[in-house]
């Protein structure tokens, strides 16, 4: 099988709740997406998508994907979309890093390899596990009544496990975690998630005042050395997210023993092809995971959930349904939360097929044989 064309397309993805606000005052309204198309002489089309959080969050921003895809578009025309270990050997050689626009690309061809295969992205990742993955919900920064008034509303839609945003003003933010943890009950599970937001010395204030609740800590400080001062002086499970973001990297927080769960975002490594690597690895080593990406839409989705419901179901601490976070319906056949949890479509590749009245105009077409390539818009 041939790459004939590649084509990229961009869609805005307003949020059902109108923000979503993190650590530093940092929050998003609408969110930019990208859609990646990969066609082929055998008359398949995969899809993949990624969707930076806003500019600020990860070293990744909407703009600089489009700007990568055009970069390797025309590298990748005439390769075999289903040798994804050349495919992604040959991504790295023409782009040094930036794994983020090469999610979309990796994505797209395993979806492709499942519809050549006739069979579900799951199953080639390892075969489902359990019958359903089970979801968090986030709840955006607010003031400490407001969030905690989300719990009773997220557990009415079926979520038992809450991610709370905290990563602001100390005093607050454990008046947040307090007022939150007094909503619980037997079978909820509370992680205060502060995407790095915190200096050490308000990390250490904020897990001593909550020292008697029964909270995960994620991701407290910028820097890995940091969080791992903090794991080091707090009883409370530990997770780690921004600062995972490569293999060596997990290696060496397992070996310092620094966290009990990690937060496996499929853009931050690069695909699933990496992202399925570090999964295999935390499986053997006894870490569990949450399996989500940095945002995205019902694309992203069904790449979560295909990941996450051939993950040990012991080693899934969560996963996330962002298609319902936002408002623009982009793919039919998308996973749909039933009681807080979603499952993997039983489908050939991702099972998704992608509404191209939402997706409107590519911005970026690169075919075999083409004079020039196209690129439009932003
Ligand atoms: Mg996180």
């Amino acid at each position: 099988m041939k790459i004939t064309r590649l084509l990229a397309y961009q869609v805005d993805l307003p949020l059902r709740e109108g923000s979503y606000n993190w650590s530093g005052g940092k929050s998003v309204s609408v969110f930019d997406s990208t859609v990646v198309r990969i066609e082929t002489d055998a008359g398949l089309a995969g899809h993949g998508e990624v969707c930076p959080l806003g500019p600020s969050y990860l070293p990744s921003y909407a703009g600089g994907v489009r700007a990568g895809l055009a970069e390797l578009f025309p590298h990748l025309l005439g390769e075999d979309p289903l040798a994804m270990g050349p495919l992604n050997r040959l991504m790295e050689q023409r782009l040094k890093g930036h794994p983020y626009v090469k999610s979309a690309i990796d994505i797209a061809c395993w979806d492709l390899l499942g519809q050549a295969s006739g069979l579900p992205v799951a199953t080639l990742l390892g075969g489902r596990d359990g019958d359903s993955v089970e979801l968090y919900r986030a709840i955006s920064q607010d003031e400490p009544k407001r969030m905690a008034e989300k719990v009773a509303l997220y557990r009415a839609e079926g979520y038992r496990k809450f991610q709370l945003k905290v990563g602001g003003e100390p005093d607050t933010d454990i008046a947040r975690i307090k007022a939150v943890a007094a909503e619980l009950r037997t079978g909820d599970v509370l992680v205060a998630d502060a995407n790095t937001g915190w200096l050490p010395h308000q990390a250490a204030r904020v897990v001593r005042a909550v020292d008697a609740l029964d909270v995960y800590i994620e991701q407290p400080c910028l820097s890995y050395e940091e969080c791992l001062s903090i794991r080091r002086r707090t009883g409370h499970p530990f997770v780690l997210d921004e600062s995972v973001d490569s293999i060596p990297m997990l290696l060496r927080a397992h070996a310092d023993q620094a966290m009990d769960v990690v937060n496996i975002k499929i853009s931050k490594l690069g695909g699933l092809t990496p992202a399925r690597q570090v999964r295999d690895l935390c499986v053997a080593m006894g870490i569990a995971m949450t399996i989500e990406d940095s945002w995205g839409g019902d694309i992203t989705t069904a790449a979560i959930a295909h990941l996450a419901h051939s993950t040990p179901e012991r080693f899934r601490f969560s996963a996330t349904d962002f298609n319902s976070y936002v408002t623009v319906p982009i793919a039919d056949g998308a996973p749909a939360r039933v009681r807080g949890r979603m499952a993997a479509s039983e489908r050939p590749g991702l099972g998704v097929t992608p509404i191209m009245g939402a997706l409107g105009a590519p911005v970026l077409s690169f075919a075999s044989g083409a004079p020039a390539p196209t690129r439009s818009g932003r």
